[in-house]
């Protein structure tokens, strides 16, 4: 792409905060004077942690650990987030593009495999600027859009050709679900648009050259429990729609958190039975590529207030 291109569009984004509609959350409220929107953001960016991170897919950790920026806030508000320390805080160190574009040169300088944004949608515009900065100083790695999958087809063209791989969730088929449990209207239809949208761009599988990925999508849904029918739908809605080719990791880590202990659904952990009927009818619809993980009865809520948030052995 070239560079008046590139900043034509980063133009584009920092201009829409000022009447921000970056996510279907349609806020139309002015992020350059306060964060009164449903994320709660202001203009800047709010960074929580930057780590090597060794927990995700195979092809996305390899073996030095994908470069994920942990961002402040979300446009979603999942009941039940493992990450509720911060997703549900706008709260957090302000960065620069500047600082940013430094973060990610230090993540590529530690030997990660990628630079992957965790929910950059309501940072975008300065997520894009600070990666330009960081590939005018030889920034090489492939940038992961790691969102909820609530995205807006219209504002996820203007990062075609920046992004290399995206890794969406697609967190429920049904209505109703999304709305109570995230704060989302319609999150199936956008879930779906989105992804179109980045299958367009990047295609349909993940291009892996010695275990680690370059290019392309993978999918992620989280089975939740008592909610087999709402993860059916999410298959049947993108065998349908858009190919069985796509890449899907199916999750079975589901961890109650203290807000849902006392919920009649979210309160326990997936049963085996429960994830094995899913990942049993992803396998009958054809899906190609499944990532699946073992149903593990142990805690494995990340804890943002540690050093390593991830390092399930300290705990
Ligand atoms: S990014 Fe934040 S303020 Fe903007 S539309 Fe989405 S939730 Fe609302």
């Amino acid at each position: 792409m070239q560079v008046s291109e590139w900043g034509r569009r980063i133009g584009f984004l920092k201009k829409s905060l000022e009447r921000c509609v970056l996510c279907p959350q349609m806020c139309c409220v002015d992020r350059t004077i306060d964060g009164k929107g449903f994320c709660r953001l202001g203009g800047g960016m709010v960074v929580n942690s930057a780590l090597p991170h060794h927990g995700e897919e195979p092809p996305l950790s390899g073996r030095r650990g994908a470069g994920t920026i942990f961002f402040s806030s979300c446009n979603l508000k999942c009941v039940y987030c493992q990450n509720h320390q911060i997703s549900h805080s706008p709260a957090g160190r302000p960065v620069s593009e500047e600082e940013l574009a430094g973060i990610m040169l230090e993540l590529q300088e530690m030997g990660c495999h990628n630079i992957e944004p965790v929910t950059p949608t309501p940072h975008l515009p300065g997520i894009m600027a600070a990666l330009r900065i960081a590939r005018e100083r030889g920034l090489r790695l492939p940038l992961v859009f790691n969102c909820g999958g609530y995205e807006r087809e219209k504002i996820l063209r203007l990062v075609e050709g920046m992004v290399d791989i995206y890794l969406p969730d697609f967190k429920y088929g049904f209505v109703e679900a999304g709305r109570e449990l995230s704060g989302a209207s319609d999150y199936p239809r956008h879930a779906l648009s989105a992804l179109k949208e980045m299958v367009r761009q990047v295609g349909d599988t993940l291009e892996i050259e010695d275990g680690v990925a370059r290019r392309g999508i993978l999918v992620r849904h989280l089975v939740l429990p008592g909610m087999t029918d709402s993860s059916l739908a999410v298959l049947r809605a993108i065998r349908e729609a858009v190919s069985p080719s796509v890449p899907l990791s199916l999750m079975a880590q589901y961890t109650p958190t203290p807000a849902v202990l006392g919920h009649p659904l979210l309160g326990r952990r997936v049963s085996r039975r429960e994830y094995e009927r899913v990942v049993n009818a992803a396998v009958e619809m054809g899906f190609e590529e499944l990532y699946t993980q073992e149903v593990d009865e142990r805690a494995l809520t990340p804890d943002f207030a540690r050093e390593r948030p991830f390092n399930w052995e300290e705990s």
